[in-house]
């Protein structure tokens, strides 16, 4: 990244500088690929997830037919289907989750029965509680409805191994800076022989195929392309040290704060996040009791929103109860010793919000 800071080339230029950023630019799409095993030229890099999920809804639904997603998904999807419903009057539909969090099934055959729908968006795992959709399931569902199908891979890749031969979505979004890469670039796959009218956000020089205009972060998509050949490298090799980790962190933590509990438990889950309820002790007085640990109260993405999670409530927890979730994460870099003095930490400050909130604390 140093190095292509330093260089002065804008990708689309001819001479020798442009030419240098070009090479740079197709490195990084064939890093990108060979982790997603796909075609580098199915590769159209964006600013991150958030573009990258805009731009598969505004293409797919510009054909006309309902939306259909999850009542889970990040604000990226469900905002964005919000408002395209709302601009074009397609149907908008939000199949609901069962209290582990995955996508009811027959609700989706429900949806698509007898219905002409535009694109079925389902994430492959969700940022709050980790918990992994039957996409092969998903897929063959939509397809019979002669659907487009997007994911939201945003978690998953670079965590667990994708294949897109084998996973036959159309459209799939991913973010550099969750496997390592730098903030503020992504990607969208979009299978070759789909015929999409784009809809870009950004009109202009009708970069990356025409699907988002302007100089190309030739930095940061060097960036993005290291991070997945170093993710490709590990696939696979960290996600049993980091299940141990998140066992450990949730086993303690459960043995000793009766009545807390993890979201999601029963689902496939992501190795590396964790949502636990602890009843009667409010989030956010829980971790500014211990300023040491970085855990979360909701999706950072959303963190700072008055309201509580989504994702949580659609797993039919109370408002309370949502209340009192803390989201922790994990990567291949954390140790056990670090797992150790959060579980500490926690353990204190749970037991001291829940004795000040119960009215028993001393003066
Ligand atoms: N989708 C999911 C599932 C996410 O977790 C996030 C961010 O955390 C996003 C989308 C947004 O990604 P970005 O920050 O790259 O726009």
């Amino acid at each position: 990244m140093l190095d292509a800071l330093h260089s002065v080339g804008n990708a689309s230029s001819v001479h020798h500088h442009g030419r240098d950023a070009a090479a740079r630019v197709d490195k990084a799409r064939r890093q990108v690929g060979e982790l997603l095993g796909c075609a580098p030229g199915e590769i159209i890099f964006t600013s991150g997830a958030t573009e990258a999920n805009n731009l598969a809804l505004r293409a797919a639904s510009a054909q006309g037919g309902a939306l259909v997603t999850t009542a889970v998904e990040h604000p990226a999807v469900l905002e964005t289907a919000r408002s395209l419903s709302a601009e074009s009057s397609a149907p908008l539909v939000t199949l609901p989750v069962s209290a582990d969090g995955i996508v009811d099934l027959a609700a989706l055959e429900a949806s698509v029965q007898g219905e002409e729908v535009a694109v079925v968006s389902v994430m492959l795992a969700n940022n709050e509680t980790g918990a992994l959709a039957d996409l092969a399931s998903v897929v063959r569902i939509a397809r019979a409805a002669g659907a487009l199908v997007h994911s939201d891979a945003t978690q998953y890749v670079g965590r667990l191994p994708v294949d897109l031969d084998d996973l036959d979505v159309d459209l799939l979004s991913l973010s550099a800076h969750k496997f390592g890469g730098p903030q503020g670039v992504g990607a969208l796959f979009v299978r070759r022989g789909i015929s999409l009218p784009h809809r870009p956000l950004l009109v202009g020089g009708g970069h990356e195929k025409g699907w988002r205009a302007g100089t190309l972060n030739v930095a940061g998509i060097v960036g993005m392309g290291a991070a997945a050949e170093a993710a490709r490298r590990q696939l696979g090799d960290e996600a049993p040290h980091i299940t141990k980790l998140r066992d450990l962190l949730e086993g303690e933590l459960l043995a000793q704060l009766p009545g807390s509990h993890v979201n999601g438990a029963r689902a496939p889950r992501l190795p590396g996040v964790t949502s636990i309820t602890f009843p009667g002790a409010p989030a956010d007085a829980v971790l500014a009791s211990m300023p040491a640990i970085a855990a979360s109260d909701g999706s950072a993405c959303s963190a700072g929103a008055p309201s509580p999670s989504h994702v949580l409530l659609a797993m039919g927890l109370s408002r309370e109860a949502a209340d009192s979730t803390i989201r922790f994460s994990m990567g291949y870099a954390t140790t056990e010793q670090e797992i150790r003095r959060a579980i500490d930490a926690t353990l204190r400050a749970v037991t001291h919000v829940q004795t000040v909130m119960s009215g028993t604390a001393g003066p």
